[in-house]
């Protein structure tokens, strides 16, 4: 081999140490070379240091064949707590190695040096100086290894930031944040643990569902930030009740669900709600004021209204609601029948939306007749569901299902076009000046459209304001705004007649009826079936009739059955009756033999 192409070799050899800080293990050099190479290393080993020392996350400890610490970084000092002085010399597990892992640790090291058996790179828990865990991954490099001083480099990386995301979510994903009680699935889970300790031990468990009245006032009036703080309270007084194995959770907003193991019959039941209601005793703070706080609470029993936790649960918010319609601060038990009264509501709902579809609605006509005279003098039309499938539904029971689904606006649409066909129909006919009035529930007066829509359903059949009247329970004028008012007296102006229905069942105030644009007043069936026994509602029955003349209004009694009923009703010097002792509400062709009969013997 020539000289020149050993110098060669030689070079690129020297370069090559020099990108990696290696040091040629043997070889001549002249003077310079090893001038050069030496100055080479330094500049490496002082790259390689710098590059170490400015890693902020990266910890990189060095220890000798007795794992004394030789060389302890920045980020080493900064995680474990021990400066660099301080940790220099001392023994690797005196500084970070907790107790229980100090023996391994030592085994580990011995057998790596003496058998060459590398130890894994490892999430490990290492000791802050403090005594705190600290959270690694740890990678560890021998250098030297089949020398007299092997040299162990661990190479730590600070896990924290991720343990505590990971705890974080892991919280989020269990506990409410404003609460800190488990979430809905959490509990579930822990109900459903405890029914299966039950089960075995043969013990019952109570579920009881609490759900806070009014509360959406309380953030309306006072804010959010008032209302965390009530759920906040409420929380702390609930837990101070709990015994140990009680559960609680904050289900949704204002609801919270608690379950008692071994509370099972009727005198253990009534100690947990009383324990439970007594959180309600004292006032709670708001906006400095104290406040009274009630909540309806809903119950249900392991075994016997469900096995599993979702169907507890759902049984003990099912008795929360019937408990809200009791008013405020009731308590319900779960019975079987309010699940199925759900059940049913809910497949007639499904039922109802096919309806128009299938043409299984029709309407019936109820005739008013004159007090005086007996004639009919007008209709009221009342809506009627045959399904296809199944029984005739009563309009009480699916006229409110409309109204919560929503379906109510299209079976609204339906009875106005059918019921201006119908008169159209029989003006075509000879049988004239007669008015049907249409029920009108809460939520089609409040929809913005439906009074133009019937405006327009008049006219589109050639029929004049008068001929079709509508009907409004006072409930719905009492919860009127003022635009639905202004477009109720447009009407009013019109001539459409404006009747209000049930009267006497809302609120009640004959204040109120100057407020309103009404034509007529139809007294509920409920005072004409007690008023010929009871006096008080004979008093109320005489007091409205009066007040309705002096306004101006036609007054109407209505569900008039007896000849008693029908003589008191007359002396009282009602307008109209309408009533099955007259008439029930019928179908088309049946009132048209009425009406047409009625013309035949018109005087
Ligand atoms: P309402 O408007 O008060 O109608 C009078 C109800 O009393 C009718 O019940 C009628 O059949 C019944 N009735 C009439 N005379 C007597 C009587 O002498 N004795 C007894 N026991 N009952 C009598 P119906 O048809 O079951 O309707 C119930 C309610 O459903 C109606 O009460 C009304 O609020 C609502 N409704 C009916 N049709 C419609 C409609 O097309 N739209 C809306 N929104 N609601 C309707
Ligand atoms: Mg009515
Ligand atoms: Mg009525």
């Amino acid at each position: 081999m020539g000289g020149r192409h050993v110098k060669r070799i030689r070079d690129r050899w020297l370069r090559w140490c020099s990108t990696v800080g290696a040091w040629p293990a043997s070889g001549k050099h002249d003077r310079e070379d090893l001038k050069a190479i030496q100055r080479l290393h330094q500049d490496s080993e002082q790259r390689f240091r710098v590059l170490l020392e400015s890693l902020p996350r990266v910890a990189v400890q060095g220890y000798d064949r007795q794992r004394r610490v030789i060389y302890w970084n920045e980020a080493s000092a900064r995680l474990y707590g021990y400066p660099t002085e301080v940790a220099m010399g001392r023994l690797l597990e005196d500084l970070i190695i907790p107790d229980p892992m100090r023996q391994p640790v030592v085994e580990a090291h011995r057998a790596w040096v003496e058998q060459g058996q590398a130890i894994p790179a490892d999430e490990l828990e290492l000791r802050h100086r403090s005594g705190e865990p600290v959270p690694v991954f740890s990678h560890h490099v021998m250098l030297g290894e089949h020398t007299d001083n092997p040299l162990m480099f661990c190479v730590d990386i600070d896990l924290s930031d991720q343990k505590r995301a990971h705890r974080d979510l892991a919280f989020a994903t269990r506990f409410d944040q404003l609460t800190h009680l488990p979430n809905r699935q959490a509990f579930e889970a822990d109900l459903d643990e405890r029914l299966d300790r039950c089960r075995r031990q043969g013990r019952s468990l109570t579920v009881l569902y609490l759900d806070i009245d009014r509360f959406a006032e309380i953030n309306d009036a006072f804010g959010y930030a008032q209302g965390d703080q009530i759920l906040i309270e409420l929380t702390r007084r609930l837990r101070h009740r709990q015994r140990s194995g009680d559960l609680m959770s904050r289900v949704s907003g204002d609801e919270f669900v608690m379950a008692f193991p071994g509370v099972g019959d009727a005198e253990a039941r009534r100690t947990v709600v009383e324990s439970v209601r007594s959180v309600f005793d004292r006032p709670f703070e708001v906006d400095g004021i104290a406040r009274a706080v009630t909540a309806s609470l809903g119950l249900s029993v392991f075994p016997d209204h469900g096995r599993v936790a979702r169907e507890l649960i759902r049984n003990a918010d099912v008795a929360k609601n019937r408990a809200k319609l009791d008013g405020q601060g009731s308590l319900q038990g779960f019975q079987q029948h309010y699940h199925d009264a759900l059940v049913r509501q809910h497949r007639l709902a499904e039922r109802l939306e096919h309806a128009i579809a299938n043409r299984e609605l029709s309407l019936h006509y109820q005739p008013q007749v004159s007090a005086v005279s007996g004639r009919i003098e007008n209709l009221e039309a009342l809506l009627r569901w045959e399904p296809t499938d199944g029984e005739a539904v009563s309009p009480a029971e699916f006229i409110p299902l409309a109204e919560r689904s929503g379906l109510i606006e299209r079976l609204g649409d339906w009875v106005v076009e059918e019921a201006c066909r119908q008169q159209a129909a029989w003006r075509a006919v000879g049988v004239e000046a007669l008015r049907i009035d249409i029920n009108l529930s809460g939520r089609q007066v409040r929809a913005p459209e439906t009074l133009e829509r019937l405006e327009a359903c008049v006219a589109r059949h050639g029929l004049e304001p008068q001929d079709i009247g509508i009907e409004l329970t006072e409930n719905v004028l009492i919860e009127a705004n003022e635009d639905v008012l202004t477009r109720l007296r447009r009407l009013y102006r019109r001539g459409v007649r404006i009747a209000i229905d049930d009267f006497g069942t809302g609120y009640s105030s004959l204040s109120y009826l100057k407020l309103f644009p009404l034509t007529t007043l139809k007294i509920d069936r409920s005072f004409v079936r007690d008023a010929p026994r009871q006096p008080e509602d004979r008093a109320i029955m005489e007091a409205a009739v009066f007040i309705g003349h002096r306004l101006g209004l036609e007054v109407v009694a209505e569900g008039v059955e007896t000849a008693e009923q029908l003589a008191l009703v007359r002396e009282m010097r009602c307008d109209l009756v309408q009533g099955y002792y007259y008439h029930r509400p019928l179908p088309v062709a049946e009132v048209q033999r009425l009406l047409l009969a009625q013309l035949e013997h018109a005087p």
